[in-house]
């Protein structure tokens, strides 16, 4: 067996074993309801789930997920999680980790906030998820205010966007100082 294969089989194998984790359920199919649900009590902080990326695209589309300001990824869960204002997990793109943001119970949804790591959506749509704080139109972080989106926790990737947009050097460099390098 070649070293290349070797690793494709560690690859599916753990791929395999993170998607049968005991922490949630991949409900529905693709474009009808599909959602991620938990099985069991999840606290706050506690890692959900190991990214695996089994496409790494310059080009987004309306499932894949930014990494960077140039990357974008397609992986099986998080294809399957829907958008929240008030999300229960954050998906940290430095780590490649599924965090959970707050405690979860069985049966609640893992949802994240799509702004958090999508600067511009391929496909914006009208949120009806409920929370006090809904943004009611969801299209990326580019059309967010700062106040926004410091309600939640977003990624460097983002912050680094976000600043980058400012005209004035005098504001990049004060954003930086204050949120940025937070
Ligand atoms: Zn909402």
């Amino acid at each position: 067996m070649t070293n290349k294969q070797r690793k494709f089989q560690h690859t599916q194998k753990h791929l395999v074993q993170n998607l049968t984790s005991n922490l949630f359920d991949i409900i529905g199919q693709q474009d009808s309801n599909r959602k991620v649900v938990a099985t069991s009590e999840i606290k706050k902080g506690k890692i959900i789930y190991d990214i695996e990326p089994y496409s790494h695209t310059q080009s987004q589309n309306f499932l894949s997920v930014q990494i960077s300001s140039e990357e974008h990824i397609l992986d099986t869960l998080l294809e399957a999680m829907n958008h929240s204002c008030s999300p229960t997990t954050f998906v940290d793109c430095n780590q490649m980790l599924v965090i959970a943001e707050q405690d979860i119970l069985p049966g609640e949804e893992l949802t994240f906030f799509y702004p958090s790591t999508e600067w511009k959506m391929d496909r914006p749509f009208s949120c009806h998820c409920g929370s006090l704080n809904c943004l009611g139109f969801v299209s990326g972080a580019k059309d967010l205010s700062i106040s926004q989106l410091l309600k939640c926790q977003i990624n460097t990737h983002i912050k680094t966007l976000i600043q980058n947009s400012f005209k004035s050097d005098y504001v990049k460099s004060r954003f930086k100082k204050q949120y940025v390098s937070r």
